[in-house]
């Protein structure tokens, strides 16, 4: 609830005129209770993570031509009713991250010193504070994700998450709820330690979600992978491979960027997997000049 009777008093007290945004701002959250704005926050990733998954999934089953050639693992193609168990069972976590929200207002925003009000940020910090959040929850991620592979987690926790070894969106939040809870803390720990706006937490976290979609969705696009932006960027490939190896996988940890696997030496694994699939399909190229040729031959000779 934004603390000025009208938005005449709100440009007195920021002593300027009110950007279009500050504006929307105000009009939207002047009159409505912080703690519902503090709830937005499941609302907005429930609704994301329930549309993001689907146009893969609808082109997958009404137009495979389309997206199959860039499909990670082109032999497990998963039923629908598969894909809607999968987000059945996961969605269920987001009535409970809602109870947590309430029951959890005003403590975990007063720690957070998440603010509601205005000003709104600049660009530049909230780019800023983006990069510091991805760094801090790729990190901490990949020291909970390796905990999660040991013996005890693996068994107890993390298998369910490994249920599907060619993942799609879906099975981003498909996991134990104790995984879900645990891996919450990296993505919180940013905001935590440099506090920011609640609309940059949502952006962030939104960001975050999407990025966890993206990854899980069984589908690389070379054309317009982030990897070509961000440097040492995962992406679906990266961790399409940690799912693929399954259980056994001691490899690609980090949600996010390749440089913990790389410091850490955990992506081992990957990068044999990746210089055999290289050999492999220098091999069928090969192949596919030499029948090319003999076709060739063949054409002569028939001709003649
Ligand atoms: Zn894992
Ligand atoms: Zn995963």
């Amino acid at each position: 609830m934004i603390p000025y009777g009208s938005a005449a008093e709100a440009e007195a007290v920021l002593g300027r005129g009110m950007t279009w945004a500050e504006a929307a701002w105000y009009q939207y959250s002047a009159a409505m209770p912080d703690r519902w704005l503090h709830c937005h926050t499941t609302f907005i990733l429930f609704v994301i993570y329930t549309i993001t998954p689907l146009p893969l999934l609808f082109l997958e089953q009404f137009a495979p031509a389309v997206v199959l050639p860039y499909k990670l693992q082109p032999q497990v193609l998963l039923p629908p009713a598969a894909s809607l168990r999968c987000y059945l069972e996961a969605a269920c976590v987001f009535p409970l991250a809602v109870g947590i929200q309430l029951v959890s207002y005003p403590a975990v925003a007063k720690i957070m010193r998440t603010r509601m009000g205005l000003p709104l940020p600049s660009a530049k910090e909230v780019v800023a504070q983006l990069v510091v959040y991805s760094l801090v929850e790729d990190y901490l991620s990949y020291w909970i994700h390796r905990l999660l592979h040991t013996r005890w987690g693996y068994e107890k926790i993390h298998r369910i998450h490994h249920e599907f070894t060619a993942p799609t969106g879906f099975a981003m939040s498909y996991s134990h709820w104790a995984e879900n809870l645990a891996l919450s803390i990296p993505a919180l720990a940013g905001p935590a330690i440099v506090p920011c706006h609640i609309t940059t937490q949502w952006l962030w976290f939104s960001i975050r979600l999407i990025e966890g979609i993206n990854i899980h969705s069984g589908y690389h696009f070379p054309f317009i992978s982030p990897s070509k932006l961000i440097p040492f960027y995962g992406g679906a490939e990266y961790h399409d491979y940690h799912h693929y190896a399954g259980g056994r996988s001691q490899s690609n940890f980090a949600p996010l960027f390749t440089y913990c696997d790389y410091i850490y030496r955990t992506d081992k694994g990957y990068r044999y997997h990746k210089a055999k699939q290289a050999k492999l399909n220098n091999l069928e190229e090969n192949n596919v000049e030499k029948g090319g040729s003999i076709n060739a031959l063949l054409d002569t000779g028939k001709k003649n």
